[in-house]
């Protein structure tokens, strides 16, 4: 239920209940803003022309000093499990719908702003981005994106030309950082947690988790929206006594369902590329299955399952790299607990889903593990024993797969030269630890020889799943601590290096290296 006009700019933390969004104005105090770089392809699936990044007034409406014409900004109404317990009422306490755009393919876009003040659901913080963390959501969003991984977009990013202050937590300082507002893209910025809130208040708001959903799939799941029975279940059991739910008769099972498999997809991409999303809380699960929130996340360098980029999920790690499909799958337990509350659908459905999200994992996963290594078959044993390698010897998981493709499928290659395509990404092992790797080689050109795959035809193909180029945290820190000095070029630099992540690019190969010593230091990559 929406506020009276006069309280559109109200702030006041509260709970906002029987209620999805509240309108709320821009209000982030700005002092001559600037625009620091944008994303051409976003402006693109926007109808934006470029032009307009040239406007005088551009920074002021996408820092929202200037009200864009014939929006209603509004913050929507979020909760959420964090670090698996339930933690209330959450967001948008620093984000703002500006509205959305129907783009000339009849796509729906959602244009968000995220920094640009405070909204009734900010609870004691400042409802403010800093540079630090836009510049991290920006250039990630825009990186996931060329690597062909479903996420929020990114349009623009600009500076306030304020200051806020942030705690930080590694040393305890405050520290003044710039403050910056990245506008963000989406067909739809509604998580689990915008489902969950509603049904966490009881019985009164069931029925605002069934509108949610109703609206949710008739925008977003239209091909759902057809199946209009909601009664007469049937089920049947299949092979290895697995349910099988007849999805035709419950739209919110079907649904369900899809929300699991979208969501298993995503994890199995994020698992190929290494990328670690570091708070996979409910609330920062997209419910149409998009990397969302880009906070302390991270790549894999150096491959290790227990490696997690968020340094509060120390030592926990409940949720390094390895844990991902296992919280997502839990976190698929909470959203669908949240339909059985409202009794869209029933406990054999809710199963069905979970059950579905894991043979869609494992489908996904496998699927690009077996193009990563160029095989034309899912090998458990060589994949298993090669992710063992490479974490015995911290190998680098990007740099390791883009060389593999250098492997030849010749049986007659000698022993000792058997590692050196692999070289640059095996420098650090010992004596002792040759024989596993030359071994592994080994049944690996075996594999090739019986692919059949030309070494070219196979080459290329490695090259189009296996990147070269990952948003390494220290490549953006590099971007940040320039920027921070207010030089923005390498930030530009860097999206255009993470547009083409699977091209060679001459001349970029700094790009690919690995990290160096200081990007251990403490702070770097972190929260907020
Ligand atoms: P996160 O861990 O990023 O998902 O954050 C949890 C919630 O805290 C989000 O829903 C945000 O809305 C909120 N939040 C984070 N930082 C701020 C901030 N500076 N001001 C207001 N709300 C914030
Ligand atoms: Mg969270
Ligand atoms: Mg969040």
């Amino acid at each position: 239920r929406e506020l009276p006009e006069d309280l559109i700019t109200d702030t006041i933390p509260r709970e906002v209940l029987h209620a999805c969004y509240t309108k709320v104005s821009p209000s982030a105090e700005v002092e001559n803003p600037k625009l620091v770089t944008w994303s051409e392809s976003v402006a693109e699936l926007i109808d934006l022309d470029p032009k307009e990044f040239e406007r005088s007034d551009f920074p002021l409406v996408f820092s929202g000093a200037s009200p864009l014409v014939g929006v209603m900004p509004y913050a929507q109404c979020y909760g959420g499990h964090q670090f698996g317990m339930w933690a209330g009422q959450l967001g948008d306490g620093r984000a703002l719908t500006l509205g959305e755009i129907l783009n000339s393919r009849s796509e729906r876009w959602e244009l968000q702003l995220k920094g640009a003040g405070k909204t009734p659901y900010s609870r004691s913080e400042d409802g403010l981005a800093v540079l630090r963390s836009s510049i991290r959501e920006f250039l990630c969003s825009e990186a996931m994106n060329s690597l062909g991984i479903p996420t929020t977009r990114a349009l623009c990013l600009v500076t306030t030309g304020k200051y806020v202050t942030r705690d930080m937590f590694y040393d305890g300082n405050p520290k003044e950082e710039p403050g910056a507002i990245v506008c963000r893209v989406a067909q739809s910025f509604l998580r689990f947690g915008s489902f969950q809130i509603h049904a966490s208040r009881g019985k009164e708001d069931l029925d605002i988790v069934k509108a949610l959903a109703d609206y949710t799939i008739r925008h977003h799941f239209p091909h759902i929206e057809k199946i209009s029975k909601t009664e007469s279940l049937s089920f049947n059991t299949g092979e290895e006594g697995s349910l099988i739910v007849d999805l035709t008769s419950n739209k919110y099972a079907a649904w369900a369902v899809e929300v699991a498999e979208r969501t298993a997809s995503l994890v199995a991409r994020w698992q190929g590329v290494g990328f670690i999303h570091g708070v996979l809380d409910t609330d920062n699960t997209s419910v149409l299955g998009l990397t969302i929130d880009y906070g302390p996340y991270g790549f894999l360098d150096a491959f290790d399952p227990s490696y997690t980029p968020n340094t509060t999920d120390l030592p926990g790690r409940r949720y390094c790299f390895g844990n991902q499909p296992d919280i997502c799958l839990w976190n698929i337990k909470q959203f669908t607990a949240t339909l059985s509350a409202a009794q869209m659908i029933n406990d054999k459905e809710a199963n069905y889903a979970m059950e579905r999200y894991g043979t869609k994992f494992m489908d996904d996963y496998q699927s690009i593990m077996t193009r990563k290594l160029g095989l034309p078959k899912y090998n458990k044993q060589l994949i298993s024993k090669l992710l063992n390698n490479m974490a015995v010897d911290k190998v680098d998981y990007t740099n390791f797969f883009r060389l593999l493709s250098n492997i030849k499928a010749d049986p007659s290659i000698s022993k000792d030269k058997l590692l050196v395509p692999l070289k640059a990404a095996l420098l650090d092992i010992g004596t002792e630890r040759k024989e596993a790797w030359i071994s592994w080689v080994q049944v690996y050109i075996e594999e090739l020889v019986a692919s059949g795959i030309p070494d070219d035809q196979r080459q290329a193909q490695m090259n189009s799943i296996n990147p070269k180029f990952i948003l390494r945290n220290y490549l953006c820190q590099s971007a940040i601590d320039a920027a921070e000095q207010g030089d923005y070029e390498e930030v530009r630099r860097l999206l255009k290096v993470m547009e083409r992540p699977y091209d060679e690019q001459p001349g970029m190969e700094k790009y690919a290296r690995l990290p160096p010593a200081w990007a251990y230091r403490p702070g770097v990559g972190m929260l907020s």
